[in-house]
């Protein structure tokens, strides 16, 4: 038996959550995004089960191109597009849409000459103020575009920078935006991402782009993901390897801060920040051990955490998980002062990934 810490992977749930997004924007194409080695749960792991999907959505050509030696064959946009020229070949021969996000980029491609065309979104900066051309440059680009004999069709794309505040004017701002393009008639047009299609069903248009929702994480401040009805798809689990009494008085761990109030077992579960749990996670973040909550205690070390096991009755060998179908993702991302898709993306190499078998 080899160290517990794994990552099981339910496939079922992120089939049934693509099922959401279908119901929550009916009249759009869907892009699955599945960069980042599919949030952390797989990059052909996650595309195989979301093969229901109009398109998938990567950050680079590298994870498209392992998408293709797996043998999908779905349109696949690479969302930051070529980071240089060479990569322009290879768009062409695997048929990769690229997003087009900077002048540079336009210019790389009107000098291109390899054989072929590809599909392109020119990615328009409506307020994120981070990647995109501006408004005022979209026109001229626009039509370069559709005039170079590389890019066969050309679509607007936006990215919502404060779609999980339901408050805030902010996206209405961006979407209002991107509609006063001038020539943006009769081209297709992306802007929804996860919290996009939750909150604002004006943002969904021609295709959304869910990401996060997929994997069961909730898009937005004011409902948990089980109000959107969505599966957490990553259970990530070890053991309890050790069950220790302690005295009152004792110090527990790194820094020793954390004091044990009285005599008292504390438990040792093989999973630290070396797996990818957070380091900033604090005493009293819960995990569960045979369906209780049960806080962790003391700093979280690289292949260990501590519990406070007084108040159940915990044997080695005992499962626990640190989030999943029992914990929220959610709730242990926000005890760590960080969010959903950081937990899910650190998850590292030497924690098994187990897919449920359908
Ligand atoms: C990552 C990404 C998404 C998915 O965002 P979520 O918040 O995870 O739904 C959508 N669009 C673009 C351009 C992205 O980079």
């Amino acid at each position: 038996m080899s160290r517990p810490a794994r990552a099981l992977i339910n496939t079922a749930a992120l089939k049934h959550n693509l099922d959401i997004v279908r119901q929550l924007a009916p009249q759009s194409r869907v892009m699955a995004v599945v960069k980042a080695n599919g949030y952390g749960h797989g990059l052909t792991l996650t595309a195989h089960a979301l093969s229901d999907a109009d398109e998938l959505g990567v950050a680079s050509i590298d994870e498209a191109l392992q998408l293709r030696d797996a043998g999908i064959t779905l349109p696949i946009t690479a969302l930051e597009g070529f980071f240089n020229a060479d990569e322009i070949p290879l768009f062409v021969q695997h048929q990769i849409t690229t997003v087009i996000h900077s002048r540079w980029q336009v210019d790389a491609i009107e000098n291109e000459s390899a054989p072929g065309a590809i599909d392109a979104w020119l990615k328009v900066d409506t307020g994120m103020n981070r990647l995109g051309i501006k408004k005022a440059d979209v026109s001229v680009i626009l039509e370069r575009l559709q005039k170079c004999s590389l890019i066969a069709n050309v679509g607007l794309l936006t990215h919502l920078a404060r779609a999980d505040e339901p408050d805030v004017d902010a996206t209405a701002k961006q979407v209002a935006h991107l509609k006063e393009i001038p020539n943006k008639n009769n081209i297709p047009i992306s802007i929804a991402n996860s919290a996009g299609i939750v909150a604002w069903p004006n943002s969904h248009h021609d295709l959304v782009r869910p990401g996060i929702m997929l994997y069961g994480g909730s898009p937005v401040k004011n409902k948990s993901a089980a109000d959107i009805g969505l599966l957490s798809v990553m259970t990530v689990q070890s053991e309890l390897i050790a069950i220790n009494q302690q005295n009152k008085g004792d110090a527990i761990g790194y820094g020793g801060e954390w004091i044990c109030p009285e005599d008292m077992l504390v438990g040792v579960v093989a999973f630290g920040y070396g797996d990818g749990y957070p380091r900033h996670a604090p005493s009293g973040t819960p995990v569960i051990i045979s369906g209780a909550r049960v806080p962790l205690i003391g700093k979280v070390s690289m292949d260990m955490i501590t519990v406070d096991l007084r108040n159940i009755d915990a044997a080695v060998g005992d499962v626990v998980e640190l989030w999943g179908d029992h914990l929220a993702i959610d709730e242990v991302a926000k005890c760590a002062g960080t969010i959903s898709y950081e937990l899910m993306c650190q998850i590292t190499d030497r924690v098994q990934r187990i897919a449920s078998v359908e």
